[in-house]
């Protein structure tokens, strides 16, 4: 029964971020470990074949700026953890696109904070950018800006980073490599402790078998894992926490062996991101369209551009939610607007080369992508 529900969900995986974890990616006398990244690439290239969309999310940047700056203890002090995260990232980037570039991909380095996940600016910013990635063959890599991020807008660990991008972009499934084999139901040093394989509905009494675990050289545990698990499930993206140093772990875990702990998600990703866009958040404005655009909207599931908005009402900024209505006033869908009301006066109407000439550039071809958009009539 958990085998057919891993094969279920596993076969179905269209896009998945996966966390790897600084442990993972260490040598025991705090190196990176090139040999590890080699065959992460290698098993991510399979992944990326099968038309698998990806996003990784890389911690190992204070830990190999460690031994570069030969540094015997994780430093206590804020300055000293951003001189070697700032050193170890750069390392850390450069090993991983050696090890992308047999298989013809680019690293592309995305260092984010607490910040970037709070305005909607920011938020509709990531989404977009990596969006964009995903046309190219390149590896979006992600960590946080730990070389600027003071406590306040620090995120902490990349568990929660790692949950909060794959909300962000609707992933499927969540893939955590750390150093244990699972969620386990006791503690790890105990023999009689055996791993879970399938967690159908996240609980927190999940989080007393635990207890204060924590990890040697990142900042996680797995109490911070099971953190992030709630964060992804509850938003519909499925998590598999791993151990990353098994030879091949990934393409066991998406060839649906029994190895990990499965954690479901609530209901599907796809309709928590159009709840949260239709229903949660209160339009600022509205945006009035021909009756092309509404058609191509609600009925062809399209892009919203320019030409087809008639006229802009009220005062938005970029990434807020606006209200797409017709010319009699009845709305039918909302969506996070790519301009602001101001700017988008100033478009409508228009097709992109007249956009061009009006703005200097155009930076974005619609005024709500489809990802971005929810029908809220009912026809
Ligand atoms: N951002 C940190 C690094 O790259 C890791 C944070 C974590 O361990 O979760 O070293």
């Amino acid at each position: 029964m958990t085998l057919e529900r891993r094969r279920e969900v596993l076969g179905r995986v269209k896009t998945l971020v996966v966390k790897v974890g600084t442990n993972v990616l260490s040598t025991d006398d705090d190196r990176l470990d090139a040999d590890r990244i080699a065959s992460l690439a290698e098993q991510l290239h399979r992944i990326c074949q099968s038309g698998c969309k990806l996003v990784l999310v890389s911690s190992g940047a204070i830990g190999a700026g460690m031994g570069l700056l030969g540094l015997k203890e994780r430093p206590k002090d804020l300055s000293h953890l951003q001189a070697a995260a700032a050193t170890g990232q750069a390392h850390l980037i450069h090993i991983y696109d050696k090890a992308f570039r047999p298989y013809g991909y680019h690293a592309a380095q995305l260092l984010l904070t607490a910040n970037d996940f709070k305005g909607r600016g920011r938020y509709l910013n990531v989404r977009n950018t990596l969006r964009t990635l995903a046309e190219y063959s390149v590896i979006p890599i992600i960590n946080e800006n730990d070389s600027v991020s003071t406590a306040e807008i620090k995120l902490g660990d990349n568990d929660r980073l790692a949950a909060m991008v794959a909300g962000l972009i609707q992933a499927d499934l969540l893939i955590i490599l750390s150093v244990v084999d699972g969620l386990l139901t006791g503690d790890p040093t105990n023999p009689a402790s055996e791993r879970i394989p399938l967690v159908e509905k996240f609980d927190d009494n999940l989080l007393n078998l635990v207890g204060a675990s924590k990890s040697t050289r990142g900042t996680g545990g797995m109490g911070t894992k099971l953190e992030a698990v709630r964060t992804a499930t509850a938003v519909g993206v499925n998590v598999m926490i791993a151990n990353g140093k098994r030879p091949n772990v990934l393409d066991e875990l998406l060839s649906a062996a029994d190895v990990g702990t499965l954690f479901l998600g609530e209901g599907d990703g796809v309709s928590a991101w159009k709840r949260w866009i239709g229903y949660t958040l209160p339009p600022k404005g509205r945006l009035v369209l021909d009756a092309g655009a509404r058609r191509a909207v609600e009925q062809q599931g399209k892009s919203l551009l320019a030409i087809g908005v008639v006229r802009v009402e009220g005062e938005f900024a970029k990434g807020e939610v606006v209200s797409l209505v017709d010319q009699s006033g009845e709305e039918f869908a909302r969506g996070l607007t790519n301009y602001d009301s101001s700017t988008a006066g100033s478009i409508v109407g228009k097709r992109t080369d007249e956009i061009t000439r009006e703005l200097g550039s155009i930076p974005y071809d619609e005024v709500i992508h489809r990802d971005n958009l929810v029908v809220t009539s009912q026809k």
